[in-house]
Order: C-alpha cells, then structure tokens, then sequence
C-alpha cells in the first residue's frame, strides 16, 4: 500500500529555486503535472483577503499555479465564495456579494489579467447559489457546497496557513468554509438558525431587511414573518436589523463544536464530486492569529516556514502545524501566550476529521529541495 505523502520545502531561497519555483515543485510532486487531462476545469480555491488584511497570499502564487495548470493541458479558473456579514463595512464586511468581494479582491491585486484565468465567486452573486449534499455527520445532515465546485474536474485549493481564534486555519477550513454557500457558513457560526421577534420589528417604515433578502422571503406591511421554507438562512436580515438595534430577526453567534462543523462541510464538500479530486496546498508563510477574512494585517506570530502539499486536507494540515509547533515564535506578537491554546484546540479538526473519513494524520513527510 502506498503511504500518504505530504511534501514539504521551506522557506529558504535562492536565484534558481525561489518561493514560485518551490510552489512548481509541490506541484510536480503531487502529480498534478499528469493528473490534469486536456480540458479539465480546474478550480484553484483560495482566499483574495479583506482590503486592509496585508497578510493573505500574494497573486503571484496564484499566477504561478495557473500557468502550471495550463502547461498541464487544464483550463483554469480561480474562485472563492461570498461571506455571511452584510454590507462593506466592518471587520468582516465586503464580500456580501459577488460584485462587492470582486471589486475588494481588485484592490487587494486579484484580477483575471494579473492571474492569467477568470475569477469568480463560486456561489453566485449573493452566496447563495449551492448545490445540497446529504452527510451522515454529526451535527450537520446537508452540506451547502458551493455550486461551482460541480463543474470542476479538479479543485486544487491553495491555502493561506494561519490560526483563527478555534486553530490552525489551513486547507480544512479552506474547504469548509471557503467552499460553502452562506447557508453552509450559517451552519458553523450560528447553527440555530434565524430566530424573529415580530413585537420587536419596526413597522413597514423601516423595511431595510427585505431588500437584502435574496429569496424575498420577509414580509413586514401587518406584522414580521418569514417563510421558513424560503429562508437561506444567509443572514443578511439579522446584520442590517442588528445596525438599527431593533433585534426584530436574530442569528446567535454560537462557538460550540465549530471545528467539528467545519469538518463535517468539508465532508460534504469532499462527497460532492469525490474526494479523489482535491489537492491540498498550504503556504505557511505571514502567519498571524488572525484570519485573511478580516480587515486586519495582525502581526505575524512567527517567522515564514514554507510550502506543504498533499493530496490528503488533514495530513497537510497536521503537518503544517507541527512545524508551527517547532518554529521560534516572535516575542512582539500580543498573541504569543495564546499559541499553545490555539495549538490544543487544532486537535479537534484532526479527531473528528480521522473519525468522518475526511483525512488521516498518518503520512510520511518527504522535504523537497532543489536536488530532488
Ligand atoms: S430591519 Fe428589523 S426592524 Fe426593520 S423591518 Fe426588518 S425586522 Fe423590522
Ligand atoms: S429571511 Fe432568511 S434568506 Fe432572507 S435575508 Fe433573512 S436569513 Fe437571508
């Protein structure tokens, strides 16, 4: 039996071997250069960052693996999916809407002409364009996957290695996350849903919710009342009602079991064209606690450590971070106390991951360097 590999090549450099040829050579390594067959869609899956976040992935790494893909024959196409928070502002604001994050993405140096290939949004204009997987999982029976995610042939995702506040941001989180509609996002953040309060809802006058609403599903001319049956559960409703504190359509925050959440998207979104498709690509560099989904440029919590490829989302991210886990940390970062928890707290990813079938924490590490 072959074991799982995950490549890895770190952060030194020189003339002939810099950061674009070290991410050529994971690349190589995963097979992609004979996997991708004449006129396979490949979707590359990564994150264009909040305006004011300055520590997501540079375009150029981006570029790099679009040409790859065309060298291989594949015609590729680079996407990511709208956010929950409504409207520009915020620290999670400006990925409403597929025009909104375009348009964001553009000032962070993310268009089709710097990146060789189209750009789009993977669940259409408001996030809600999804196709729906059943999974056995624990806590979530349907997962939301981002509708584009169909059409591809392959899905390599190149991810931003990171923490956010429940661990290790890496490929998982990538994909269950990144890779689902806002109904999906919903799941994870606020898995009870849309609560309404109609005796709280100021009248007909106010209205701000209804046009935000992607399914028209609020009416509020004799008293607040959504048809649960439409409702996408996208929030929008919650976040503009919350700006005027009328607390009339509520989401509740809810931290409980998030990374298993996380995992069991990530299931649905592995089942939706299957498993076998996905390519995982970690760039463990600018690695800060925060994640590229908010408007801040945190400072870094350690020094860059490199490139991790696998064909496995656990075993690239296990690996990611232990090598977090070995690294100096930077003794400016306020977040240093916090590093062993973010660390403990991983775990979960891995555990429940290992449990459902997503990924396995048993690889073999093969560093890569230019000789190889
Ligand atoms: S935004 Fe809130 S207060 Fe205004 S109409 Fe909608 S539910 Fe009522
Ligand atoms: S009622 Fe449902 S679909 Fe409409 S905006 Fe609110 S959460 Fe979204």
């Amino acid at each position: 039996m072959t074991r799982l590999k995950v490549f890895f090549t770190d952060r030194q450099t020189r003339a002939d071997y810099n950061m674009l040829d070290k991410l050529e050579h994971v690349f190589r390594e995963l097979g992609l250069m004979e996997e991708i067959k004449a006129g396979d869609k490949v979707m590359i899956k990564t994150h264009f960052g909040l305006y004011g976040n300055t520590n997501h992935i540079r375009p150029a790494y981006v570029r790099k693996l679009v040409d790859l893909v065309k060298a291989a024959g594949g015609y590729p196409f680079v996407a990511d999916t709208c956010s929950r928070a409504y409207g520009n502002d915020g620290p999670y604001g400006g990925r409403t809407t597929q025009p909104e994050y375009l348009e964001r993405a553009a000032m962070n140096g993310f268009t089709s002409g710097v990146l060789g290939a189209p750009m789009i949004i993977a669940d259409g204009y408001w996030g809600v364009d999804v196709y729906k997987v059943p999974i056995e999982g624990e806590y979530i029976k349907s997962v939301d996957v981002a509708a584009a995610t169909l059409d591809c042939d392959k899905v390599i995702l190149l991810t931003h290695a990171k923490f956010h506040h429940i661990g290790i941001a890496g490929s998982l989180k990538n994909m269950g996350v990144g890779m689902v509609g806002k109904q999906g996002k919903s799941a994870i953040h606020c898995p009870d849903g849309l609560e309404v309060f109609p005796e709280k809802c100021l009248g007909y006058e106010c209205s701000k919710c209804v046009s935000v609403c992607p399914t028209r599903c609020i009416e509020v001319s004799d008293k607040l009342s959504v048809d649960a049956d439409k409702c996408v559960e996208c929030g929008h409703c919650s976040s503009v009602c919350a700006t005027i504190n009328a607390g009339a359509l509520v989401m509740r925050w809810s931290m409980s079991n998030m990374a298993e959440r996380i995992i069991e998207n990530a299931l649905g979104v592995q089942q939706s064209i299957g498993s076998d498709k996905f390519y995982y690509i970690n760039l463990a560099i600018d690695i800060s606690d925060l994640c590229d989904c908010v408007s801040v440029g945190a400072p870094l919590l350690m020094h860059d450590l490199g490139i991790f490829g696998s064909t496995d989302p656990i075993a690239v991210d296990h690996a990611t971070l232990q090598a977090m886990k070995n690294a100096k940390l930077n003794p400016a970062s306020p977040k240093i106390n916090d590093f062993d928890r973010l660390v403990e707290s991983s775990q979960s990813f891995f555990k429940h991951g290992e449990k459902l079938g997503v990924g396995n924490i048993h690889y073999e590490l093969i560093f890569l360097s230019k000789s190889k």
